[in-house]
């Protein structure tokens, strides 16, 4: 079974928006009741709470008058909240993401989850959900094929309104295609140019995106300097909001488009694994976008390469791709800015970037194509048989002198 979630803008009508905006605020303080709960629980007795026992509070809080507004809304949309704290409290304990937070009111996305009964009549262009007595008008821009699985209606900064429907299509994935080293691809991703191919190609940053970007750091300095509690800190907090918006939206665009091609145009792709802790120390903007996008860039190519067939490879985050030459010698002191470099050992002249991609590849099939078929010999005289090349190139830096890569 495969699924795939459509997101589509809604126009709900002045009381749609406020049932909406109902649902959005009972689920926001249910969340934060129940963190609440839970925090407590475990300082005063150590216990966790489990979701079942916090949704069985549901049926009290309904009764009682200061909360009797949670019979407004969809109960199933309230025990999501709960399970979606749960899950929160999950990944912060397996991996290590951060302690659940409070919701607030203002966060820049709201929303709530619809776990069933979403219908869609895309010939009367509207959907139709629990407790809405009509339709919301909404505008398809893609049919699908499918059951509804569920659905999350949100509402952003700027007062616009989408529903992202998660469904699950009746075909099953097609078969992965060979995999062949000379219809693979390295890829190498950055924040200078995007992504740098094995093969020579670039892709670069989209310019709108750039700008946007470059609007956006200033909106947010133009922020920074308002007085606190002012209308017009207010006001630059709407702008900037809808710059946010506008960014994502761009960089959304510029990934699902280039995802698809390379999916659609290589057999292989050989990557880097991700690491996550690293991700997070960037505090600078421009650093952090960029993270958001290869995270999101990650994603989606899972995902893509699932429909179209494509093999995804990858090697465990590698320092020195972008230091090893292809005679072996490691370029130990490489600076960032240095996007140039020539080999002391060969004379090869290695342009960074693409020399990143290329070793992905070449580690990659070397850690496919054989557990015992290289070796690898220091200049100081060891020979180790290469497990996973990459750690054995951090290794080899550790060692300080240049390494040789060879077939037996
Ligand atoms: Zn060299």
């Amino acid at each position: 079974m495969r699924y795939k979630a459509y997101k589509y803008r809604i126009y709900p009508n002045k009381e749609q928006q406020e049932l909406i905006n109902k649902h959005i605020g009972c689920c926001r303080y249910v969340y934060n009741l129940c963190l609440e709960k839970k925090i407590n629980a475990y300082k005063t007795s150590k216990k966790n709470l489990s979701s079942f026992s916090l949704m069985k509070l549901l049926p009290t809080l309904k009764k009682e008058q200061e909360t009797s507004f949670l019979n407004e809304v969809n109960s199933l949309s309230l025990q999501a909240a709960i399970r979606n704290l749960d899950n929160a409290y999950k990944r912060f304990f397996k991996e290590k993401k951060g302690f659940p937070k409070f919701k607030s009111k203002r966060n820049a996305r709201q929303s709530f989850q619809i776990v069933q009964n979403t219908t869609v009549y895309f010939d009367e262009k509207k959907v139709y959900i629990p407790k809405f007595k009509e339709g919301i008008k909404c505008r398809f821009h893609r049919f699908f094929d499918g059951k509804i699985k569920t659905s999350t209606i949100s509402r952003t900064s700027t007062g616009r309104y989408y529903i992202s429907i998660l469904v699950e299509l009746d075909d099953n994935n097609p078969k992965k295609k060979p995999i062949d080293e000379n219809k693979a691809v390295g890829i190498d991703l950055g924040i200078k140019t995007f992504a740098t191919l094995s093969n020579g190609k670039e892709i670069p940053n989209p310019k709108n995106l750039k700008n946007a970007i470059t609007r956006l750091k200033r909106l947010q300095r133009s922020l920074s300097k308002k007085v606190k509690g002012s209308n017009n800190r207010e006001k630059a907090r709407k702008v900037l909001g809808s710059q946010y918006e506008k960014v994502s939206n761009k960089r959304n665009d510029f990934l699902e488009k280039t995802t698809h091609q390379l999916v659609t145009t290589y057999d292989t792709i050989c990557l880097e694994t991700l690491s996550v802790s690293n991700m997070m120390k960037n505090h600078h903007l421009a650093q952090a976008l960029s993270d958001i996008s290869i995270g999101r860039f990650n994603e989606l190519i899972e995902q893509k390469a699932e429909w179209y067939g494509t093999n995804i490879l990858r090697i465990g985050r590698f320092e020195p791709s972008s230091k090893m030459c292809s005679c072996g010698y490691i370029y130990k002191d490489l600076k960032l800015s240095q996007r140039v470099w020539i080999c002391p050992n060969c004379g090869r002249t290695n342009q960074r970037d693409l020399l990143a991609a290329n070793n992905i590849k070449t580690f990659v099939f070397n850690k496919r194509n054989n557990t015992a078929g290289t070796a690898e010999i220091h200049a100081c005289g060891d020979m180790n048989p290469i497990r996973d090349s990459a750690q054995e190139a951090h290794k080899s830096l550790v060692c300080g002198q240049f390494t040789k890569l060879y077939s037996k």
